[in-house]
This record gives C-alpha cells, sequence and structure tokens, in this order.
C-alpha cells in the first residue's frame, strides 16, 4: 500500500492493513516462501516528519539452523518509526537525524510504502539462529539422521570418546 504524505491530515491517519502475502525475498537458508503479515498503524505528523506506531504480526516458515526443517515462526512487533519528510525544496542540511531515528527509506517520492515497511520489520524481527524448538537436538554430523525423530546407530560423538580416554588412563 502506498500512502501520500499530502493527504495525511494534521491529525493524522488511522491505517488498517489486512492481512497479505508479503514477498520479503528470497533466502536459502533462513526462511522459505512468503510472508503473512498484516498491520494496524497509525502515522502522525510530527514537526516536518512523520511518526508511525502501531504493531504488526507476521508469519512465516523458518528453516531450523540446527536440523533443517521448516517451522512455522510468528512475531509480534512493535513499529515506531520516524520519518523525515524532507523534499520539495527543503535543503537537507537541514536535516538532524539522531542514529536511532529511523531512516527516510520508507518515503518515495512522498508516499509511505507500507509493504517496504512491513518487509523490513519481518525481517529485523527473524531470530539470527532460527530454533524448532529451544532444544532441538539437530542432525547427526555422521550420518545425517534427524536425531529429534530417531536415534541413529552412530556411535555418539565426544562426549562418550572423552570417557573412553578416562578408562585407558586406569
Ligand atoms: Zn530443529
Ligand atoms: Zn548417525
Amino acid at each position: 500500500m502506498l500512502i501520500d504524505v499530502l493527504q495525511i491530515p494534521p491529525e493524522g491517519v488511522d491505517v488498517d492493513l489486512p492481512e497479505e502475502e508479503l514477498d520479503i525475498g528470497s533466502s536459502a537458508q533462513v526462511w522459505e516462501g512468503a510472508a503473512t503479515v498484516r498491520a494496524t498503524m497509525h502515522i502522525g505528523r510530527s514537526g516536518r516528519g512523520l511518526l508511525i506506531s502501531g504493531e504488526m504480526v507476521g508469519q512465516i516458515a523458518l528453516l531450523c539452523s540446527r536440523c533443517l526443517e521448516r517451522f512455522p515462526f510468528r512475531s509480534e512487533e512493535r513499529l515506531a518509526l520516524y520519518c523525515e519528510t524532507a523534499g520539495t525544496g527543503q535543503s537537507k542540511q537541514e536535516i538532524e537525524l539522531s542514529p536511532d531515528d529511523l531512516d527516510v527509506t520508507y518515503l518515495e517520492e512522498g508516499r509511505i510504502d507500507t509493504d517496504r515497511l512491513l518487509r523490513e520489520s519481518v525481517l529485523l524481527s527473524l531470530p539470527v539462529q532460527p530454533l524448532c524448538r529451544e532444544d532441538c537436538r539437530g542432525l547427526c554430523p555422521r550420518c545425517g539422521a534427524n536425531l529429534n525423530h530417531e536415534a541413529c546407530s552412530c556411535a555418539p560423538p565426544q562426549g562418550d570418546l572423552r570417557f573412553q580416554a578416562l578408562r585407558k588412563l586406569r
């Protein structure tokens, strides 16, 4: 959805974005397919900028970093962004943004690109190391069996080797 900044009244506007599929790009290792996102936000005017506040809920299929299986991930993020609207004729040097202020990338030609905004919110909400569950046992490093589902017959790694070494010492 594109929202024309000029159409935003002084008191701001409430925007309700119904659930939609959002292509957040391709990633071979972290997620699969599109995200499903919905959001509600209020866009208010603040000085020469816009304050966007609200909430978004996203769902996407992630790939577990240990066992490589797909699992559904749900993120709920608060939206709190500030956009400068300096556009026509205003000199850019007047813009002073603190590092905490969000950048202006959601604004394009005087319009707010909510898809882009939501896409970045989803990306930021993703865990660095997705896990299908906290105690995912991952794959056997030798035979590749998914240890969440089956016990393979490979010798257990490390721990027991050390144990055997201790035994030899005796
Ligand atoms: Zn897993
Ligand atoms: Zn194995």
